[in-house]
């Protein structure tokens, strides 16, 4: 019933209806009793262990997320969901298409790109420091410059909602971005979400991925498979980039703890355990938005 043939036929129809879904579910949390609070933890995990099982993923941004948005979608009252359908007209990107057609965020007339940011009081103060210190990684590198919202009309809107998910691109007026208390408050999460924000789709849904990953759609869990539909991304002329924090995991919605992402050729290849941006993350923002590099701080 899930030959391949069938799957993608099948995909290219429900693609409109569930791309942001996609970004929904996969970067997605609903509560349990997950604890992970340190990526540095991740890192040392790296070192040790090269192998990619799926033990080892526990804190690469792709598992966080999934695990945080486990079960979004079950309740009746998720708003999520609602989302979900809201953001099918974000259209599709890795830059993502839209990115063409003036979903980007404005450039200033001194260089940079100004992003109008609120940050919910859900958030404790350790949590407001942990989102706004990953807001300003994009100053460092980049000419992106979130700023506190004072007037604007477009702006991010970052709150605990039911899971980690964002919208793709800049939508107009106020968009959510969801950074849930439970699971979603950490560096690697706060850049990718925002990343989304920016105008970025998941690495392996590039254009090109077919030359770099396998996806396995027999080990995907049934319902889950747009999740790997491709997409007519904008590459930038950036490298696949197995260590973006855009990158799913080598087992990214498995049903039966079987790979669903195999890197090729070299199927050992680590994949999707990025906990903060990679330089190419960096090169992307800085080609979509046209960073000069002689900004204003
Ligand atoms: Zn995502």
């Amino acid at each position: 019933m899930f030959g391949g043939d069938w799957s993608w036929a099948s995909f290219t129809m429900a693609l409109l209806f569930v791309l942001t879904l996609l970004i929904t579910v996969f970067c997605s949390v609903q509560g349990r009793s997950f604890q992970k609070t340190s990526f540095e933890m991740s890192k040392e995990n790296t070192e040790i262990d090269h192998t990619n099982t799926i033990e080892d993923e526990d804190f690469s941004v792709s598992t966080l997320i999934e695990k945080a948005n486990k079960n979004l979608g079950k309740r009746p009252d998720d708003q999520v969901v609602m989302f979900g359908d809201v953001a099918v007209h974000t259209g599709f990107i890795n830059a993502d298409p839209c990115t063409a057609r003036g979903c980007k965020w404005p450039k200033s007339s001194d260089g940079n790109v100004y992003v109008p940011y609120v940050i919910s009081n859900q958030y404790s103060t350790r949590e407001r420091s942990v989102i706004e210190g990953g807001l300003q990684t994009f100053a460092a590198s980049t000419c992106v410059r979130f700023v506190r919202r004072t007037n604007q009309r477009d702006f991010v809107n970052i709150r605990s909602l039911s899971g980690c998910f964002s919208y793709i691109g800049r939508r107009g007026n106020g968009q959510d971005v969801s950074l849930s208390r439970n699971g979603c408050v950490f560096l690697g999460i706060v850049q990718h979400e925002l990343l989304h924000a920016l105008g970025f789709n998941h690495e392996q849904t590039r254009s090109d991925r077919d030359n770099h990953v396998q996806i396995l759609l027999q080990n995907v869990i049934r319902g889950m498979e747009f999740n790997f539909a491709k997409i007519n991304t904008i590459n930038l002329n950036t490298p696949y980039d197995y260590n973006s924090v855009m990158h799913y995991g080598r087992f990214a919605f498995s049903r039966n703890r079987q790979p669903t992402i195999l890197p090729i050729p070299d199927n050992n290849a680590v994949i999707g355990r990025a906990t903060e941006m990679s330089p190419n993350d960096i090169l992307r923002i800085n080609r979509l938005y046209n960073c000069t590099g002689q900004q204003q701080n």
